[in-house]
This record gives structure tokens, sequence and C-alpha cells, in this order.
């Protein structure tokens, strides 16, 4: 790889070389193997066109490699800000109204009567579709995880984002409000297995 690139810096004429036989290499990639994103597009494979792109439409507004880059904004992209974790982060030892109100900012509910602030005693709680589990609120608050019945499959986010403010600040500022697709255990098949 040093020799190639060395010869690259040097000779234009086998830059060319190079460059052409790497856009052909990664081309076959991207379009010839059934992982690839230009052979969901040539395939009619819109579940994966629509959850890596969000829509068709949006895929084949992606212009082509000759148009100028977009001004990459200056930050960390769509999601700009902290997210809230629904309770006071900066409290010594948390009760059990704070529980609540991190169940509420989930869409759902805090089903114990009492809390010692322990954040290994394990809480009861309900999700906004009524399912019942319960789970340490280190589990909960600190870790990032929710109701288990909800984790995929099937995958449902925007059902999830619709009832769970919590989940939807993620949600949202990427995905658009038109997408509903729900996608089944079924739908990993098509990349399934072989390499
Ligand atoms: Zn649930």
């Amino acid at each position: 790889m040093r020799m190639v690139a060395f010869l690259a810096k040097r000779i234009p004429s086998f830059r060319k070389r190079v460059e052409a036989e790497t856009r052909k290499r990664l081309a076959e990639l991207a379009e010839k193997h059934r992982n690839g994103t230009g052979y969901w597009a040539a395939n009619g494979n819109e579940k994966r066109i629509e959850a890596f792109y969000g829509s068709r439409a949006a895929y084949d507004a992606i212009p082509g490699w000759g148009a100028p880059l977009p001004v990459m904004e200056s930050g960390d992209g769509p999601v700009k800000h902290r997210l809230s974790h629904g309770y006071d982060e900066m409290k010594a030892v948390l009760d059990i109204d704070d529980a609540r109100g991190a169940a509420a900012f989930r869409g759902g509910r805090c089903l114990s009567e009492a809390w010692t602030g322990d954040l290994y005693e394990s809480l009861d709680w309900e999700c906004a579709f009524g399912h019942r589990f319960s789970m340490k609120p280190y589990t909960v608050l600190k870790a990032g995880h929710w109701c288990p019945d909800c984790e995929g499959p099937p995958w449902r986010y925007h059902e999830i984002a619709d009832r769970n403010p919590f989940f939807a600040q993620v949600w949202t500022p990427l995905h658009s409000p038109s997408e509903r697709r729900v996608y089944e255990e079924a739908d990993i098949a098509d990349i399934a297995g072989g390499s």
C-alpha cells in the first residue's frame, strides 16, 4: 500500500488508475452485495431504503458525486442539546417523586408506593403501552433502559416516540413524522447468512 501511495503521488496516470480501480471495487460492494445500499435501491428493498435513508424520495434526492460538499455545521449535528433524563441529575439522593417524574417523562408510571433512594433497589414500573416490569432505578435513570416488552422485534420506534418524550428526543430530530414502518424479526432475513 505504501508503494502504491508513493507511486500515486508522483505519477498522475498511475493515480487515475488506482482511483478508477478503487471506485470500481466500492461500487461493486454497494451495488452487487445484498447488504449494499445500491443493491437495495436497484432491487426494490424499500424497507432497507426507508430504515437507512427515511424514504425512497430522500434516497433519490442524494446528489451525484460531482455535487459540492455541504457545509458542515460546527457542533455535533442535528442533536445539539444535552438530553433531558427526566429528573434532576444534580440531586444527591433521589426520592419517589423523582422516580415518578422520570417514568412520566418516558410516557409511563412508577407503580411503587415508596422508595428509599437506593438506586439498586428494584421498583415497579409501567410503560406507555401498559407493560409492567420491575427494574432498578439505576438501570432506568443512569443506563437508559426501559420496558423490556417494547424492545424489538418488532421494531416500532415511531410508536414509542409518539408516547415517550424521553425517547422522542433522539428519534424526532432524525426521522420524518411520516416514517411509520414497523420492522419484524423476519426483516433481517434479507441480509442474514453467508458473506
Ligand atoms: Zn412496553
